[in-house]
């Protein structure tokens, strides 16, 4: 610095933050720091604890139904939706469900808090979706709540085979849903592989001592009358002897499909002579 130059200099201006004053030292700020504001230091939010992989408590689950009469005959059961289905049936009355994450409202605390409640009175409980075999938590929630005391049913379409198989020691009841023939299944539910384990698990069912039922969901847009027709004579001729034809439902999730629809229905694929030898949904 030249002899004759100010000292401090008087530019630049520096203005510090917080109320910090500035001095110069060899013609560099110094910034005598200013306490800082009374503020509460932040802290990381304490770890929460997070459920075990494959645990119950991670089951990603879409409804809860606390009773119904309507889902496994002569019983008042709880019925728990859970997400995730690999098919795209076109009839799918919440497509919503096909995803794997969780957008419902009950968590499997509130759950067994409520299955467990003092004032209960059902029978069991059935895991249904969606298609519940998807989740790996499943056979740990079924163990709970057998463990408490619950019957066990199962609704499926047969995508997973494997964990069906698995299950089949926890479970008193199945219904499973069968699409059409295998060859069918391309049409139905979008996938290729879909009729092979379908009716893979159908074999396992029949292999087992698992009581079970078969349902058929005629849907007008692709089933015509020989092919229910047949599909049944092929389930009977393997020795299934409770079938079930169900209604689709449409308009709800799937405009496109009502559209194709048109206000068609089971009766307009099958007569009633048909029908009177099926129990009808
Ligand atoms: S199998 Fe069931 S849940 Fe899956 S897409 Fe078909 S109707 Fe929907």
């Amino acid at each position: 610095m030249p002899a004759s130059a100010a000292f401090p200099p008087a530019s630049p201006v520096i203005t510090a933050p917080h109320g910090d004053t500035v001095s110069w030292w060899d013609g560099v700020p110094w910034f005598d720091l200013a306490p800082w504001p009374d503020v509460t230091p932040w802290e990381p939010p304490a770890p929460r604890a997070m459920p075990a992989p494959g645990s119950p408590a991670t089951l990603a689950i879409s409804r809860y139904l606390p009773a119904t009469t309507m889902l496994w005959r002569g019983r008042t059961v709880a019925a728990l939706f859970l997400q995730g289905c690999p098919w795209t049936c076109g009839y799918c009355l919440d497509p919503s469900m096909r995803r794997d994450e969780g957008i419902g409202r009950w968590t499997w605390a509130d759950v067994v808090a409520d299955v467990t409640g003092v004032h209960r009175d059902i029978d069991g409980i059935v895991f249904t979706g969606g298609e519940p075999t998807r989740q790996a938590a499943l056979l740990p929630a079924m163990a709970f709540m057998r463990e408490a005391g619950l019957g066990i049913a199962l609704h499926t379409g047969g995508a997973y085979p494997a964990r069906l198989e698995r299950a089949l020691p926890l479970v008193d009841f199945v219904s499973l849903d069968i699409k059409g023939q295998p060859s069918r299944y391309g049409a139905v539910t979008g996938s290729l592989v879909a009729g092979d384990a379908a009716w893979r698990s159908l074999d396992i069912l029949q292999a087992s001592s698992t009581a079970f039922e078969v349902t058929i969901t005629v849907d007008p847009t692709l089933h015509t009358r020989a092919e229910i027709l047949d599909l049944a004579d092929t389930l009977r001729a393997r020795g299934v002897h409770r079938i079930a034809l169900q209604e689709v439902i449409a308009g709800i999730a799937n405009p496109r499909y009502a559209d194709r629809l048109g206000g068609r229905g089971i009766r307009d694929v099958l007569t009633l002579t048909d029908l009177s030898k099926f129990t009808v949904r």
